[in-house]
């Protein structure tokens, strides 16, 4: 052998690939070491052999049909494209393998000799990686959400934050609102304590003057001026006491079953001492007459009502209640003829400390529609007024009568 050929015959012996020959039958003419070794036969078990029987069955018959085509136009090339490609060993298990073809004649015929490299390792590595990149995007995607559910744990806390900032302010404007009612009420009970105080000081003088029995009826007047100063006062005070408890929240709706002709019918009665001279007090129910409403903050609003017609309204007027029940509500309608409130003043008439500019010299304090309006949105009816300067007012509230909701 030349060396030459020695050369050549060492690159065959102790190259790292599997190198198969086989001709153009695709019968097994030579194999290395490193092919046996790969596919796990002797060289006798294979030579002779045809190509396939290192190939999975499944790719076998496939693999002939390859071969032949490649015979008809053979060029150097790798096998199976981007496809995976396996081997089969001797006892039937598969590899992952790379194979590269290249060609050749000699004066015996055409061969093809086959490169074969396992590529376990490579494809394990390439498995490896896989999985890592799986992970990656798995813990990716836990880090997405993470971040998410910060940005929303942020969000609330800063909604809680500015939650409590309003609720501060809220506490702020109310302490202010408290305050100018405070100062409101000391300006008004200032002013409006002066004239019943004035007039309590001079009747009271003036009754221990008269006493002769002929002054009796002197008398009995300054005693009734007396007392009705101080239903003025009381009132006054009422009013006060009421906006405080609306204020803190304290007041809440109990409702009673209740005889709209007898509780209203003893009201009227009440409140015709009320009246100036020859005004003409009248009360009509219809409907239904048991339903179910609170009786004390009826009655505070049926009173602030009834008692401005009369303050308003001229002696020899007349001043009608009507009370309608149904299954559910409560109609109250209360008519004057008074002097009616003046256009510019009906957008404020429900405002705190507001009083219409022709109430003039009546006693008052501008807070009992307030005081009505907050009670019957309480109750969860609704308050509206109709009124014209010298012809009268019609304040119409309806109530719901909470008959079913009670049962
Ligand atoms: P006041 O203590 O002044 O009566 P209210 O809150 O009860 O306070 O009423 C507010 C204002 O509405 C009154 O000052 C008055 O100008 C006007 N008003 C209320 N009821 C009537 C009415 N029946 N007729 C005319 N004006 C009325």
């Amino acid at each position: 052998m030349t060396r030459h050929i020695e050369m050549l015959d060492a690159l065959f012996k102790y190259a790292t690939e599997g190198i198969v020959v086989v001709n153009k039958e695709g019968v097994i003419v030579k194999l290395n070491p490193k092919a046996m070794q790969l596919f796990g036969y002797t060289e006798a078990e294979l030579t002779g052999k045809k190509i396939e029987v290192l190939i999975p069955h499944r790719h076998a018959h496939r693999h002939q049909h390859h071969r032949d085509t490649y015979f008809e136009a053979p060029r150097a090339r790798g096998m199976g494209g981007m496809l995976d490609l396996f081997a089969r060993r001797k006892d039937n298990s598969e590899f992952p393998v790379e194979v590269s073809l290249s060609p050749f004649k000699t004066s015996e015929g055409e061969f093809v000799v086959s490169f074969v490299i396992d590529i376990t390792d490579r494809k394990n590595q390439e498995l490896l990686i896989a999985e890592a990149n799986r992970e990656i995007t798995k813990l990716n995607a836990e880090l997405e959400e993470r971040v998410e559910q910060r940005t929303q744990q942020l969000a609330r806390a800063i909604r809680k934050v500015e939650q409590s900032q309003e609720e501060v302010m809220r506490a702020l404007k109310k302490e202010r609102e408290l305050n100018n009612m405070k100062s409101q009420f000391v300006t008004i009970a200032s002013h409006e304590f002066r004239t019943p105080l004035a007039t309590i000081l001079s009747s009271a003088s003036l009754i221990g003057r008269y006493q002769t029995s002929e002054e009796e009826e002197k008398r009995q007047k300054h005693v009734l001026r007396i007392k009705s100063a101080v239903t003025n006062l009381t009132e006054i005070l009422n009013d006060f006491l009421s906006l405080g408890k609306l204020e803190e929240g304290q007041v809440k709706v109990a409702s009673v079953e209740t005889n709209l002709s007898e509780f209203c019918g003893g009201l009227i009665e009440e409140i015709r001492g009320l009246c100036k001279e020859k005004q003409n007090l009248n009360f009509l129910h219809s409907g239904i007459n048991l339903v179910w409403l609170d009786k004390q903050l009826l009655r505070n609003i049926l009173f602030n009502l009834l008692s401005n017609s009369i303050k308003y309204s001229e002696p020899y007027r007349t001043i009608n209640l009507m009370v309608q029940g149904t299954a559910d509500q409560v109609r109250i309608t209360i008519q004057d003829e008074g002097i009616g409130i003046p256009e510019g003043d009906k957008d404020h008439i429900f405002d705190r400390f507001y009083r219409a500019k022709n109430a003039g010299t009546a006693q008052g304090t501008g807070l009992g529609l307030n005081i009505v309006q907050h009670y019957v949105e309480l109750m969860g009816g609704s308050i509206d007024f109709q009124s014209e300067v010298g012809v009268g007012t019609t304040f119409e509230v309806v109530l719901p009568n909470h008959h079913h909701f009670d049962e």
